[in-house]
């Protein structure tokens, strides 16, 4: 049975329609539903007696739970979420620290990931399948009534949990429209960002979709030899492509990228890499995210990594900004709470 989640509102107003029912109930239905992040009561005198008869035995209120919630000391909150239709996701809440009433939230676009990124958790046990839009959006409920219960809003959505969402991303997209739809409460398209490690076709797509959210880069090198030893899609899209890329998605949607770059000891810590990744990138404006690497135990290939010494890391983040790039430290959150994409579900399904 579908769930109001795998509703818009012009396809709940189809089957409305085809019900027997005003179409016009679609708007009030979703808004009070996504007004109180995925509740809705169909005993509402608002909602007419023949009506919700139909809804309870054809319209379920959602189809996946929380199997798991992991609070961090720092105030992160990661989920784990299980679909009906089978397989358990990582959804994480992440309090914004300037502003106390405001929480981002970091939703996964697949059940595992075929990309095999050497340094990540979430792709240990391999790709089982691709979400669809309705159990994406139902992420982003699961973490507002989080969020709501320690009195903050869900202000920001990034893409950045489980799988590459490039390789969902009619799904996605889809997502997207349904959580950002200003006729009923919604988040900012401003506010969401998409992440990819580099799936060139899929930047395009994105950015003639019209969407016009933000695109962050897993780049995570400078040269294409440091970065296929840790990631294996840039066989296909090296970085010369992933870049350019980059660059047309800011020509086509004015939105500034982030880079993310996640720190490894003696790997891609380096000066020269720094100043080649200044060179890279030389006329773009970016945000560049160095991220300290989380440790997950031995990767695919077998390597364990560590994060670089301190004051490499610093020098890195000096030598970008002397080159006038905007490059922060992403705060690694949740440290207590297996804080890496996929740690979570490893944990707790155990590796196969
Ligand atoms: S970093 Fe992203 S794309 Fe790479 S394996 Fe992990 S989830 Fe997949």
């Amino acid at each position: 049975m579908p769930a109001f989640t795998d509703y818009n509102i012009d396809s709940l107003a189809e089957f409305l329609a085809a019900t027997g029912h005003r179409p016009e109930h679609a708007r009030g239905l979703l808004g009070t539903f996504y007004g109180q992040s995925g509740r809705i009561d169909l005993d509402a005198q608002s909602i007419p007696k023949s009506l919700r008869a139909i809804l309870r035995d054809r319209v379920a209120e959602r189809r996946s739970c929380v199997l798991l919630r992991n609070p961090s000391r720092d105030g992160t909150v990661k989920l784990l979420v299980g679909m009906q239709s089978g397989g358990a996701v990582e959804s994480v809440l992440m309090p914004t620290v300037a502003r106390p009433e405001r929480a981002a939230g970091c939703v996964s676009s697949q059940i595992g990931c075929a990309m095999g990124c050497d340094f990540c958790a979430s792709t240990k046990n391999g790709f089982e399948r691709n979400l669809e839009a309705g159990e994406i959006v139902e992420q982003v409920l699961h973490l507002g009534r989080e969020a709501a219960e320690s009195e903050r809003r869900l202000a920001t959505i990034v893409f950045m949990g489980m799988g590459e969402p490039m390789l969902n991303l009619s799904n996605v997209t889809e997502a997207i429209r349904r959580i950002s739809d200003r006729r009923i409460p919604s988040i900012s398209r401003r506010c969401i960002t998409v992440s990819t490690v580099g799936i060139v076709p899929g930047i395009d797509t994105l950015a003639d979709s019209g969407l016009n959210v933000h695109l962050a880069v897993s780049l995570h090198a400078p040269d294409d030899a440091t970065r296929a030893k840790i990631i294996p899609m840039n066989r296909r899209w090296d970085v010369a492509s992933i870049v350019e890329a980059t660059h047309r998605y800011q020509r086509i949607t004015s939105r500034v990228p982030v880079i993310e770059y996640t720190m490894l000891d003696g790997l891609n810590d380096s000066e020269d890499q720094a100043h080649l990744l200044a060179k890279i990138l030389g006329g773009m404006r970016a945000h560049i995210n160095l991220i300290p690497y989380n440790a997950i135990g031995p990767g695919l290939s077998g390597t364990t990594y560590q994060a670089p010494p301190m004051e490499r890391m610093e020098r890195f983040l000096q030598i970008l900004r002397d080159a006038r790039f905007s490059c922060h430290f992403r705060i690694t959150r949740g440290d207590d709470v297996n804080a890496a994409c996929g740690q979570l579900r490893l944990s707790v399904l155990g590796s196969t």
